[in-house]
């Protein structure tokens, strides 16, 4: 089996793709950054040949695009649709053709919890994680007879190096608000992705899948 993660260099990417590589997949590493097997930009530069690709993992993002809808100019809504959710879109295109001819694929993009809550200050970032879940549930429907599943994982928090990297008050504000009392760690994002990428989930498609500690849930008591 051979899986493509993008944005495997630090963070959520990396973890996925150490989880697949430790299950014995052969994975293929994309990133704008260094480290990876190969140094793309997601949203514009050629892929490289995905064509024998059977897990497609678009995780690329950029997630630090900070502005109120009222203020965020046109660029920073462009590039993070262009990354967050056209790159999404070229990386699993380029995997498709040769999924359908074998007769076996997996589609795994990751969403965000923003995507169904919302984020004041995220609107691009919202829009592009809430446009990736309708991408996938129409993969999903046109694939199903294929042996192609195509599903959204929605974390909440995770604490990766990017989180951490907050200013402390902010850190402490977020953590404050989590029903759980913790982030989660990068591998449990990418325990269930390798859960998502087996033979064994076959049946499992067009869902977008939270995994946030129940921060998308109602936790204020009325009792
Ligand atoms: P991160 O910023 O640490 O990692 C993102 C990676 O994507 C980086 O290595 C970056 O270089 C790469 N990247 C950015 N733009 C790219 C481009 N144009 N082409 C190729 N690579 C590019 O982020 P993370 O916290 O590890 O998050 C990973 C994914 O999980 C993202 O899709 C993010 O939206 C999602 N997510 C994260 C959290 C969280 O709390 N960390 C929560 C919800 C969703």
């Amino acid at each position: 089996m051979k899986a493509v993660v993008t944005g495997a260099a630090r963070g959520i990417g990396a973890a996925i793709a150490a989880v697949l590589a430790e299950r014995g997949v052969e994975v293929v590493t994309i990133d704008l950054a260094e480290g990876c097997d190969h140094r793309v930009d997601v949203a514009r530069d050629p892929l490289p040949d995905l064509s024998d690709v059977d897990v497609c993992v678009p995780n690329a993002a950029i997630t630090n695009t900070v502005a109120p809808a009222h203020r965020m100019t046109p660029a920073q809504w462009q590039r993070d649709i262009d990354v967050n959710l056209s790159g999404a879109f070229r990386t699993v295109q380029a995997c498709l053709a040769g999924m359908r001819e074998r007769g076996f694929g997996r589609v795994i993009a990751i969403s965000s919890g923003a995507a169904q809550a919302g984020l004041p200050g995220q609107v691009a970032y919202s829009a592009s994680k809430a446009g990736l879940i309708g991408m996938v549930k129409t993969i999903a429907a046109e694939n199903v007879a294929r042996g192609i599943t195509a599903n959204a994982v929605l974390p909440g928090f995770v604490e990766t190096e990017n989180v951490l990297a907050m200013p402390p008050e902010v850190l402490e504000r977020a953590r404050a608000g989590l029903p759980a009392g913790r982030m989660a760690a990068p591998r449990e994002v990418a325990e269930l992705v390798a859960y998502l990428a087996s033979e064994q989930a076959g049946y499992v498609t067009g869902q977008a899948i939270g995994i946030d500690g129940g921060l998308a849930l109602n936790t204020r008591s009325i009792t």
